[in-house]
């Protein structure tokens, strides 16, 4: 039973369900945003305008597809509403008890032949498809951030994901103009697995005293040709999220390799999470980011 993609769910609202809701709706997909709170669908609608209009003005896209794409978004709270979808793709917070609910209601009203994709960073998708009705049509669909910026969406096979999921899902994903890498079911993936251990190893190289915050983020932007240092980079995605990272790969590889560096979990205690919290590797109250060692 092959479906065609039309009509795309999105579960969640946050920084990665707005900016799914955003490239699908660009591509021409009918799109159905879905949170439990409607203020965040308001701020979600006001995000995916502001980017649209950023886009336009950078001459990415045109004002006709601009509004067009706002046109295909409809944002609602009832999960009710996803009745009709295809394929839904699930980005919810990172707890396993929320997405199992989500995906137990969603089953429930769900045609069969619909596809249902997880945007998950580090749950298992084998287990999370465990609690479907429909295993072999689960997938992971791993976008990254922000996602109308980056290239790649991660692809990850459940054990039991039927290989027309899996192709129906890549076509989808190459129509949204971004790149595939298909990852096995581990922990944290393929770019995680390798980028958090860096950012940590990075941390530890602050932490032994090796070099301070600047001399770190320079020598990798000037000596390897990354386009942010590791700290700055740790800072814009979040320290809390980078520890958690960490902790999925310690935890589920129990490898030592991967303990979190305890300056890490210091910042994390402090409530210096980086840009969010205005506090990090850089102290960003001021004009300019300013080292915090
Ligand atoms: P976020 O906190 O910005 O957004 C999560 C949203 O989910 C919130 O708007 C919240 O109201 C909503 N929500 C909570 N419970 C819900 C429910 N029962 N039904 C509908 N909506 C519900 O989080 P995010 O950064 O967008 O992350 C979402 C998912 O994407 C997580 O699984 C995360 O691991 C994954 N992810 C995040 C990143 C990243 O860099 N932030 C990258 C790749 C994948």
């Amino acid at each position: 039973m092959a479906v065609e993609i039309k009509n795309v769910g999105v579960i969640g609202s946050g920084q990665m369900g707005n900016g799914i809701a955003h490239v699908a709706a660009l591509a021409g997909y009918n799109v159905m945003l879905n949170d439990i709170s409607s203020d965040r669908l308001k701020s979600a609608m006001a995000t995916i305008n502001g980017n649209l209009s950023r886009q336009v003005s950078r001459k990415v896209i045109t004002e006709a597809a601009h509004k067009a794409a706002l046109e295909r978004i409809v944002a609602r709270e009832s999960l009710d509403e996803l009745a009709d979808c295809d394929l839904v793709i699930e980005t919810a917070v990172e707890k396993e008890d929320v997405k199992r609910k989500i995906f137990h209601d969603l089953c429930a009203i769900l045609k069969p032949e619909a596809i249902i994709g997880s945007n998950t960073s580090s749950i298992s998708i084998t287990r999370l498809a465990a609690s479907t009705d429909r295993p072999e049509r689960f997938i992971g669909i791993h976008f990254m951030n922000p996602v109308p910026v980056m290239e790649l969406v991660e692809l990850v096979r459940g054990i039991a994901t039927e290989d027309a999921t899996f192709d129906i899902v890549r076509d989808f994903v190459t129509s949204l103009g971004k790149q595939v890498a298909v990852s096995e079911d581990f922990p944290a993936f393929i770019v995680n697995r390798i980028l958090l251990p860096m950012i940590n190893e990075a941390i530890y190289t602050l932490y032994e005293g090796v070099g301070n915050v600047e001399a770190i983020d320079a020598a990798m932007k000037l000596g390897a040709h990354h386009p942010m240092g590791p700290l700055e980079l740790a800072d814009f995605i979040g320290l809390d999220t980078c520890l958690s990272i960490m902790q999925v790969l310690h935890d589920g590889l129990s490898d030592s390799k991967y303990r979190p560096c305890p300056l890490l979990v210091k910042y994390v205690e402090a409530g210096w999470l980086g840009r969010k919290t205005q506090r990090g590797f850089y102290d960003y109250r001021g004009e300019t980011p300013v080292p915090t060692r």
